[in-house]
């Protein structure tokens, strides 16, 4: 493998730690792009990569998400993200957890873990095992901080398209306003659900055609297929299933006014925020509006290592403030006629002490 700072994705990484416990089965790379604002904090991807080069690029690549997102939200954390380099079979065994447990412990804090792609609540557990620098684990109490973030996230979302349809349609309510959603598993299910409550109307799409049918049916909604849901006319189109999906062939294609959901990276490469822009479709970058997960996951992590209560009505306020941050960047965004995704990232930037 070539020296790591010479990666592409390599932006100042503050730690790149190579694991490698044989006896275990675990191979994993933890990295923390910066703990300008707290310690490293972001999930663990589990995952089979044929390429295990193409196991550091998502690392280096979410951690410095993580950093963007975690400064925007407001937390007291920097930005960091594991990677376990699962085997094809992608066995997944107690002494691969407890190793990688040992692994963060080893770290002193430095890096902070939680769920991400292929790692469950209760691989976390076994985690929590070996290490305290942990989250996402099931909550302990009525109205306690914690456990699944997807509803939190979901929660930010619902309030992000509000603010967004306020912004671009100058509606105080989503009422009768046309939401297509991309992915109805549990961040997508619980943005319509939402939506729903409030008298939006609804298309619902996913490749398990199945979910979207039974959502559609317990909301009165309808459903398109997963080929055409990007380019259904509508108010507000909302992704929330895979990355990547916004580029030279989706964006002139698309028929919303406004793109606001919550799955990670969504436009391909630097520059499609400008082509979103320059069609007059207002977009909510990813981190920022979907920022309500991590929002749940840091407030437990800090209550319990600093022996306070966290409730979730606490979370829900901090989720609050994400309408807030999109109103500045979008207000930045039209003053300075430079795509929202810019402006964010500047602001990111500027936060973490890299402006
Ligand atoms: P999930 O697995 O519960 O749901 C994703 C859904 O998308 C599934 O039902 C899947 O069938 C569907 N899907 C996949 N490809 C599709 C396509 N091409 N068209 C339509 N549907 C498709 O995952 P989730 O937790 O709801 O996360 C959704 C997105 O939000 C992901 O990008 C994730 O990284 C991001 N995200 C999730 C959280 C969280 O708290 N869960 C937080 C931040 C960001």
């Amino acid at each position: 493998m070539t020296a790591f700072w010479t990666e592409p994705d390599f932006d100042d990484h503050e730690m790149v730690h190579f694991v490698r416990d044989a006896k275990a089965g675990l191979t994993a790379i933890i990295a923390v792009h910066s703990s300008h604002l707290g310690p490293g904090a972001g999930g663990t991807r589990f995952w089979h990569y044929p390429n295990p080069k193409d196991g550091l690029r998502d690392a280096l690549r979410l951690s410095r998400g993580m950093s963007y997102k975690n400064a925007m939200a407001g937390l007291p954390m920097g930005g960091g993200k594991a990677v376990i380099l699962a085997d094809e079979a992608r066995t997944k065994t107690p002494e691969l957890l407890a190793a990688f447990g040992d692994a963060v412990e080893a770290l002193g804090g430095r890096y902070v873990t939680a769920e991400d792609v292929g790692i469950s609540e209760a691989d976390m557990v076994a985690v929590a095992k070996r290490t305290q620098h942990v989250s996402g684990l099931p909550v302990e109490g009525e109205g306690a901080a914690g456990g699944d973030p997807g509803p939190f996230t979901a929660h930010g979302i619902y309030l992000g398209i509000k603010a967004a349809v306020r912004h671009k349609l100058g509606k105080d309510s989503v009422a009768g306003v046309h939401v297509a959603v991309q992915g109805t598993g549990s961040v997508g299910g619980g943005v319509a659900r939402l939506l729903a409550a409030d008298g939006a109307k609804l298309t619902l799409s996913d490749i398990r055609e199945e979910s979207a049918n039974a959502l559609a049916k317990e909301l009165g909604a309808e459903t398109v297929a997963s080929e055409a849901v990007l380019s259904t006319p509508c108010d507000v189109l909302s992704p929330n299933a895979l990355g990547a999906i916004f580029d030279d062939d989706t964006i002139p294609a698309l028929q919303a006014e406004i793109v606001a959901g919550g799955a990670n990276n969504q436009l391909a490469r630097a520059g499609h925020g400008a082509k979103m822009f320059e069609r007059g479709i207002l977009y909510a970058p990813d981190y920022v509006i979907n920022a309500g997960g991590i929002v749940s996951v840091a407030s437990e992590y800090l209550a319990r290592r600093d022996g306070t209560v966290c409730g979730r009505s606490d979370v829900l306020d901090r989720i609050g403030h994400i309408p807030t941050r999109l109103e500045e960047i979008w207000q930045e965004s039209d003053a300075s006629k430079t795509s929202p995704d810019v402006v964010a990232d500047r602001m990111a930037q500027a936060l973490i002490g890299r402006g």
